[in-house]
């Protein structure tokens, strides 16, 4: 019932983080197209008037653009059509099929005789600028005198056009007319490294813009995660204090028939009984002490900052309380040696971290084992920090799990996950504790033989 209420969610929130992204792309992609047109009107401006300014210069310097002696041309061609009457008994069709092909000629002529690309490949070259450029030519009206004739606009093919005819650069309008035709049309140029300029102008908008998408979609990735993240440790939580209410409960009701039990007049003459009762009675203790301790590391968790109530701390004496205290709960099924060379050394420790820090070693110790546990303690100081090390004969970790042990929520998955307890959290406290303290935690692993945790504590 709980899954059905949060699916949704986690998709809508997804659905957002996609939709915003989405738009982002598409509000850059618009950006981008309305630099690009920039851009672009800037680059055929400053071409057009490049252009004017090389055919004014070609003027002043009497070179000929070939357009001359193309309309002289022109006018012959035009003579011979008029002569040979061609267009007096042709039919509609054939009109169409002639126009087209006059007007074609026309063209062939303006290309075969103009001499303008080469001038002006020649003015751009002079200037560093780029002189590799294509031409195009349309012819928007011709007549030839008397001949009532209508021809079509020509545009010239191979050149890129768009809606409104050539995309090209226009650097002059030709206009003529003698007694045998009238004539206009336009001259075009494109420049064909265009693209490439303007792409390379716009790089570094293009580069901005990809790059803020990226970064919006890794800040939505890693605020994703870490709300997941988030969730999952909250549905922990809760799953966690609803089994502790139901574990707390088991031992205490042990706790309560048993201390009754010794009430009865029955145990109270019967020796064993009582020893039994009693034994029953601390290793109920014990489970319910461990049970403190998970709670303990709850309200660790709980608290947003992690911030060590540091006070000065003598190591040896805690430290052996810390051990004394575990041995006497665990005398039964672990031996638990140590060897504690502290005496009168004193560090800046938060007591509350520290006891939950090595509590947690030394139930792992405990915990991951399958014969008879052995735990040797070591403490010790070397002139500048304090080490402890936890070292045990259990079940070891693998290399390639080393790396993740201190993660949160990592479990090693063996076969029997399930019977030893815990949720993950036990070395990611250890690890923060340490840190928190400014020291360091290593660990060293053997399968099938053991682990040792070493901590090393600054002192001072
Ligand atoms: P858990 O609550 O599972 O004990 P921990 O964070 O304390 O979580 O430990 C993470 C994992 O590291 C455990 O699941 C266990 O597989 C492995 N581990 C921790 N301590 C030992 C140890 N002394 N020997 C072998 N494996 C260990």
């Amino acid at each position: 019932m709980k899954r059905e209420r949060k699916v949704p969610r986690k998709k809508l929130i997804i659905t957002s983080g996609v939709a915003a992204v989405v738009v982002m792309v598409l509000v850059q992609l618009y950006t981008l197209n309305q630099i690009w047109q920039q851009k672009d009107e800037l680059f055929r401006l400053k071409y057009h008037e490049l252009a004017k300014e090389a055919l004014e210069t070609f003027d002043r310097e009497s070179q000929t653009d070939g357009f001359e002696s193309a309309l002289e041309s022109i006018s012959n061609y035009s003579q011979h059509i008029i002569d040979s009457e061609l267009h007096i008994d042709t039919g509609e069709a054939d009109l169409d099929l002639l126009t087209n092909l006059v007007i074609r000629d026309i063209y062939d002529i303006l290309l075969a005789e103009e001499r303008l690309t080469l001038l002006l490949s020649g003015f751009f070259s002079e200037r560093d600028l780029d002189d590799d450029i294509r031409r195009g030519l349309t012819i928007n009206y011709f007549e030839l005198v008397d001949k009532n004739i209508v021809y079509p606009v020509f545009i010239s093919e191979d050149f890129p056009t768009g809606d409104t005819g050539h995309k090209g650069i226009l650097v002059s309008r030709f206009r003529s007319e003698d007694n045998n035709f009238r004539l206009s049309f336009d001259y075009y140029i494109d420049i064909a490294g265009k693209q490439l300029t303007l792409m390379r102008e716009i790089f570094i908008s293009l580069s901005i813009s990809v790059l803020s998408i990226v970064a919006v979609v890794i800040i939505f990735i890693v605020a994703y995660r870490n709300l997941m993240e988030e969730r999952r440790l909250s549905e922990l939580k809760t799953d966690f204090i609803n089994n502790m209410t139901h574990e707390l409960k088991t031992p205490l009701s042990t706790i309560t028939v048993a201390s009754k039990s010794l009430e009865m007049e029955r145990v109270m003459s019967d020796r064993n009984r009582i020893v039994e009762t009693a034994r029953l009675i601390g290793k109920q203790s014990v489970s319910l002490n461990r049970l403190i301790n998970l709670i303990l590391e709850i309200s660790i968790w709980e608290r947003t900052e992690f911030e060590p109530d540091i006070r000065s701390v003598a190591i040896g004496p805690v430290l052996n309380d810390i051990v004394d205290s575990f041995r006497a709960g665990n005398y039964e099924q672990a031996d638990i040696y140590s060897s504690i060379r502290l005496e009168g050394i004193v560090i800046n420790a938060d007591v509350t971290y520290l006891t939950t820090m090595v509590n947690n070693l030394l139930s792992n110790a405990i915990k991951y084992c399958k014969r008879r546990p052995r735990v040797d303690i070591e403490g010790y100081y070397d002139g500048s920090t304090v080490t402890i090390s936890i070292k045990d004969n259990g079940i070891g970790i693998s290399d390639e799990q080393l790396k993740m042990v201190f993660d949160k929520f990592y479990r090693v998955p063996h076969g029997d996950i399930h019977k030893t307890k815990g949720l993950g959290l036990g070395l990611y406290y250890v690890e923060r504790i340490v840190r928190s303290h400014g020291g360091r935690i290593t660990v060293e692993s053997e399968p099938d033989q053991g682990s040792t945790f070493t901590v090393t504590l600054p002192t001072g």
